[in-house]
C-alpha cells in the first residue's frame, strides 16, 4: 500500500505551560491510498483536513498513531516521495524568482536535471519554455498553480497532497487544474490526497471520499456511493448545504453549532447538531464500521 495511516491523532496544547488543556485537531484517523488512487478529504473549515495533509507531508508532528509509506514506516527519506501543492499559488511561489529558478532548483536538488528535463516538466503541466523567464506576477492564477504543481512533480513523487489547489482560482482555471491532476495520476500512477470543500470536484476527480468532522472520520466510501447514499447525518448535512446553498432560507438537516474540539469528552462529536441523536451518542464515541462503505454513527448499529 502506498500510504497507510492507523489511529492518527494530533493535539495542540492550549493555555500556559502548566495547562493540561488540548485542542484535538485529529483523533483516531485511519485511511489508505493505493498507487494511482485519488482520495478526497472533505469537511468544513477546522475539520482537520489540512492538518492531516501536513502530517502526511511531515510538516506537522503527530501526537499518536502510525504512518506507513510503501509498506514501511514513513522515513525522513520517504518524504521526498511525498510532495504538497498548496492552496494559494500567489503565496507559494517566490515573487523575486523567475519560473526557471522555481523549477530548475528542485530538478537539480533531486538529481533529475538531465538535458530536456525542464521542458518535459513544463509540458507535463501544459506549459512551455516561453514561461521560464517570467515572474509569478506575470502569470494568471491557473498558470501559477500549474508551476506549483510542476515544482511538486520535479522530485518525481509517488504521492501528491493537494490542499484545496483550486479554491482560489476562477471557474475555468479550476476545471483545468482538476483535469491536469486527473491526467497526472492516470499517466504517472502518482497517488493523490485531495483536500477540498468542493463535493462536486471530489466526486469528479476522486475514487473515494473521506468525510472529516472535528478531526474524526465520519464516513468513507467510493465517491459515487457516498454522494448517492450518504449514511452519516453530517455527510447528509454537507450534501444538503452544497445542493441548496448555505445562507439561503433553506431548512438544513442539522442544528447550527460547532463541535467542541477543546478537551473533548466521549461521545459523537456531531451530537450537539444531530437531529437523530440517541442516548448513547453523548456517552460513547461511535467507531467506524463497514468495509467499502464505512460509517461512524450509532444509527448504523441501532
Ligand atoms: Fe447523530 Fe448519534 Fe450518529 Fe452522532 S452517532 S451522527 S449524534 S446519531
Amino acid at each position: 500500500m502506498l500510504l497507510e495511516i492507523q489511529g492518527l491523532g494530533v493535539d495542540f496544547p492550549q493555555g500556559g505551560v502548566f495547562s493540561k488543556s488540548i485542542l484535538q485537531a485529529l483523533n483516531e484517523v485511519s485511511l489508505t491510498v493505493a498507487e494511482g488512487e485519488a482520495l478526497a478529504l472533505v469537511g468544513e473549515s477546522g475539520s482537520g483536513k489540512s492538518t492531516l495533509a501536513k502530517v502526511v507531508a511531515g510538516l506537522q508532528v503527530a501526537s499518536r498513531g502510525e504512518i506507513r509509506f510503501n509498506d514501511a514506516p514513513r522515513s525522513k527519506a520517504a518524504r521526498d516521495d511525498i510532495q504538497m501543492v498548496f492552496q494559494n499559488p500567489f503565496a507559494s511561489l517566490n515573487p523575486v524568482h523567475d519560473i526557471r529558478h522555481h523549477l530548475e532548483r528542485p530538478l537539480k536538488l533531486y538529481g533529475f536535471d538531465k538535458p530536456g528535463a525542464l521542458k518535459e516538466l513544463l509540458e507535463t503541466v501544459g506549459l512551455d519554455e516561453s514561461y521560464l523567464p517570467r515572474f509569478p506576477h506575470e502569470l494568471s492564477g491557473g498558470q501559477r498553480q500549474r508551476v506549483a504543481i510542476a515544482r511538486a512533480l520535479a522530485p518525481r513523487p509517488k504521492l501528491l497532497l493537494a490542499d484545496e489547489p483550486t479554491s482560489m482560482l476562477d471557474v475555468s482555471s479550476r476545471m483545468d487544474i482538476l483535469q491536469l491532476l486527473d491526467r497526472l495520476r492516470k499517466e504517472t500512477g502518482v497517488g493523490l490526497l485531495f483536500v477540498t470543500h468542493d463535493l462536486a470536484a471530489a466526486r469528479w476527480l476522486c475514487d473515494r471520499i473521506l468525510v472529516l468532522y472535528a478531526g474524526q472520520v465520519m464516513e468513507m466510501a467510493p465517491a459515487d456511493t457516498l454522494l448517492r447514499s450518504p449514511k452519516h447525518p453530517y455527510t447528509q448535512l454537507l450534501l444538503a448545504a452544497a445542493t441548496h446553498g448555505v445562507g439561503l432560507d433553506t431548512e438544513l438537516p442539522a442544528k447550527p453549532g460547532r463541535a467542541n474540539t477543546i478537551d473533548p469528552t466521549p461521545g459523537c462529536p456531531f451530537q450537539n447538531r444531530c437531529l437523530q441523536a440517541l442516548p448513547a451518542c453523548s456517552t460513547t464515541t461511535p467507531t467506524l464500521l463497514g468495509e467499502q462503505h464505512q460509517v461512524a454513527c450509532h444509527l448504523e448499529t441501532k
